[in-house]
């Protein structure tokens, strides 16, 4: 029979590479914590009504790259294509969102039907954090500063910030007319692509990567010219906080993001390491998402990074991500010595919680369970043949040194584990 492979995009991760997103994850949540952001966590489907309320319409996630279907009562449910909408829906939903200034954070998979390549896959990973109630640069602030101990954390070096503003709605929108003028008067040069997108979301074709266009980009009027006052002022403090704070960043005037509901602070960190998929986070103020998703406006501002690109980031910039190997392979020969032996690990594992001890299972001779600690990568033998179990002592053979075997009774063993730790 033909063999199943699995979806196009959507990949395994392999208990050999388990280690390092947990690693990955762990490292996230102690900076998202020492900020108190409290971990939501949220359904992975949700109405289609709500992306589309919330993304935009015109935008290419609602447009071309959400996985949607009908399901048995003909509702239609789409799988989440991002965190945000389904985070604002939750608080909503729960009253929480006008309990006070709200910090929250999440985890999971996201659904995007894109062209898959490296770095870009159709079922992808993001941790984001999203924080309710605070109109201030502070919070934006607070939130970059965020994204930069996590960088810290993690060992990330040469990444660049991104800032841009692009006003209130209205200022937006006004702006928009203006590009559409400048963009149509040029319309020859527009790409296929481009000359959708006039009519759609025009901003985002100061996106476009077409170096075609790139030049008829760089002539574009520029957003912050047409940016509200209150906007600027509000730029202007968030740009004081992170100079004060020693946060480099370079003002991008082209930078637009890809969802309609940012307004005011948008980010991005990139990398140029990484090809054509270069963002490993992207992030703003959405003050009106709560009103168009049927709440009292509220103002908001969040992150999301993805966890795959951060991972590639981190293995070319030589980090090693350790293995998830046991410390300890206990080799057990004959039946009494399986018996003790289980007994002894359980009692192991009851004085030191979280010991990475792998137990031999399936028999055979010293030879052969030797060559399997060995290869499962463990640090140390604990061995239990006859002699051992009748003299109720354990052997220890360190496999990774020239170290001579010793004895020590099963007594002192858990207090001889924990000096080897
Ligand atoms: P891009 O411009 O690369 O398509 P985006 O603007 O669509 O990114 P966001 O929706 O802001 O990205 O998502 C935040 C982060 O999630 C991105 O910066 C990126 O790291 C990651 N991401 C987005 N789409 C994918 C994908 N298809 N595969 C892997 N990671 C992704
Ligand atoms: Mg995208």
């Amino acid at each position: 029979m033909e063999k199943l492979q699995a979806v196009r995009g959507m990949h395994d991760t392999l208990p050999g590479e388990t280690p390092k997103w947990q690693l990955l994850e762990d490292a996230l949540q102690v900076v998202l914590h020492s900020y108190c952001y409290r971990e939501i966590r949220l359904p992975i489907i949700e109405k289609t009504e709500l992306f589309a309320r919330s993304i935009g319409a015109g935008t290419d996630i609602v447009n071309k790259e959400m996985y949607t279907f009908q399901d048995r009562n003909d509702e239609l449910l789409t799988l989440r294509p991002e965190g945000t909408a389904g985070c604002v829906r939750a608080l909503l939903q729960h009253g929480l969102i006008y309990a006070g200034p709200q910090r929250v954070w999440y985890q999971g998979p996201m659904f995007r039907h894109e062209r898959p390549q490296q770095g870009r896959q159709r079922q992808f990973y993001q941790v984001g954090a999203e924080a309710f109630g605070m109109e201030g640069a502070e919070i934006d602030a607070e939130l970059i500063l965020v994204c930069a101990r996590i960088w810290g954390a993690l060992g990330i070096e040469g990444i660049t910030l991104q800032l841009n503003s692009l006003g209130s709605h209205r200022a937006r929108h006004s702006y928009r007319k203006l590009l559409v003028d400048y963009l149509s008067a040029h319309r020859g040069e527009l790409d296929e692509d481009s000359i959708r997108r006039l009519e759609t979301n025009p901003l985002r074709i100061l996106d476009s990567k077409n170096p075609a266009l790139q030049g008829l980009i760089d002539g574009a009027p520029s957003l912050l010219d047409s940016i509200d006052a209150e906007s600027a002022e509000h730029f202007a403090a968030l740009q004081d906080l992170l100079d004060a704070n020693g946060v480099e960043y370079k003002i991008n005037p082209r930078l637009v993001r890809g969802l309609d509901y940012y307004n005011r602070t948008v980010f991005e960190w990139t990398t140029d390491k990484l090809g054509a998929q270069g963002a490993i986070c992207a992030g703003g103020r959405y003050d009106d998402l709560v009103t168009q998703i049927g709440g009292r406006a509220t103002p908001a501002a969040g992150f999301a990074m993805g966890l795959e690109r951060i991972l590639a980031l981190l293995e070319c910039s030589g980090a090693e991500a350790v293995a998830g190997a046991p410390r300890f392979y206990q080799v057990m020969v004959g039946a009494d010595a399986v018996n003790s032996g289980f007994r002894l690990a359980e009692r192991l594992r009851d004085d030191i919680p979280g010991l990475p001890l792998l137990l031999h299972c399936g028999g055979g001779g010293f030879k052969s369970q030797f060559k399997k600690a060995d290869k499962s990568g463990a640090e140390y033998a604990l061995i239990l043949g006859a002699d051992e179990v009748a003299s109720n002592t354990v052997l220890i053979k360190p496999l990774r040194t020239d170290a001579e075997q010793y004895k020590v009774t099963q007594e002192q063993l858990a207090a001889e584990i924990k000096r080897l730790l």
